[in-house]
């Protein structure tokens, strides 16, 4: 345990988005919004490319720890999975739900693999058209977390949120360290190569596992490939004292922060070779547009108010 462990971050811990790459932006949406029942919760562009849309996926309220995030390039060549990359990532279904989702995947001709039992937990492993790797994961009382009811998915059965992700590491002990040093996480437990690190026990986005994967091959990134994932700081300050523990514990530089509208970031290479993200709870996707219509309109920054017209002539249709 680090001498500056008492100044872990007071708010609540855990994955704030994971950002992911897709090919068809239409094919993208019609997977995550129609067959999985997330909402859209914001509908803009890659501020650093701005021919390219952002997709911004999560529960009723784009809540951190709920939100799953794209850049669809539609000639993207598909990414292959290595050491340095997140393997899968996983959502939080109530207990009782597991039936529905095997039976509406098949239904939607989405192939999954047979359920499994890792950590205690049902999990059902599937992937995304892009090949992004997905898991369900069966966590009690999930039922109690709100639930958002799209036009095909029952509230009841809804997906609660993401649930974790786990990183194909050379070796882990370093980006276990700061998991639980900088961003909030403990230790709990092992199971074969993997270990896993919990933040709090209830919110979504409170799981990360680390697989082991000793000299398995580098990846490439591509479509169906996790550009980013992103740690949850309470504000600016709790931020702000994380890139401090960063560079003085572990030696580590983040960029400057950045602001994305919608939450504030950082961002550095981890010792594993994964670009991590630090966010801000606040300011929320409710900044520029009202709860009831999120998703509705393409929304820009203000940098790029100007050029709306050249940009919503390159973006793809998504009706
Ligand atoms: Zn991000």
């Amino acid at each position: 345990m680090s001498a500056n462990a008492a100044a872990a971050p007071s708010g609540q811990p855990g994955l704030h988005h994971v950002t992911a790459i897709a090919g068809s932006a239409r094919r993208n949406l019609d997977f995550y919004a129609r067959i999985l029942g997330l909402r859209l919760v914001k509908k803009t562009v890659n501020f650093d490319d701005p021919g390219t849309y952002h997709l911004y996926y999560g529960d009723e309220a784009g809540r951190p720890g709920t939100i799953l995030t794209f850049f669809p390039w539609a000639n993207m060549a598909p990414g292959r999975l290595g050491v340095g990359e997140t393997q899968e990532t996983s959502f939080r279904v109530p207990e009782g739900a597991i039936g529905y989702w095997s039976h509406r995947l098949i239904e939607q001709g989405v192939a999954h693999d047979a359920a499994e039992q890792r950590f205690g937990e049902t999990v059902l492993p599937f992937q995304d058209p892009d090949g992004l790797r997905l898991a369900l994961v069966a966590v009690p009382g999930g039922e109690r977390a709100p639930g958002f009811a799209s036009d095909e998915v029952p509230a009841e059965h809804a997906i609660r949120g993401c649930h974790g992700i786990s990183l194909l590491l050379a070796e882990t002990a370093a980006t276990g360290a700061i998991l639980t040093d900088v961003l909030g996480f403990s230790a709990a437990g092992s199971e074969g190569s993997v270990t896993r690190y919990r933040a709090g026990d209830t919110a979504p986005g409170g799981i990360v596992d680390l697989r082991a994967a000793g000299g398995f091959m580098r990846g490439s990134m591509g479509a169906g490939s996790v550009h980013h994932v992103a740690f949850r700081a309470q504000d600016d300050a709790a931020q702000a004292t994380m890139v401090a523990q960063l560079a003085r514990q572990h030696g580590i530089r983040t960029t400057q922060q950045m602001d994305r509208n919608y939450f504030r970031s950082v961002y550095f290479r981890e010792p594993g070779g994964v670009l991590f993200e630090i966010a801000t709870d606040p300011p929320g996707f409710a900044i520029d547009e009202p709860l009831a219509s999120l998703g509705h309109a393409l929304k820009l920054p203000d940098f790029l108010e100007a050029s709306r017209a050249e940009i919503e002539a390159v973006l793809p249709d998504l009706t």
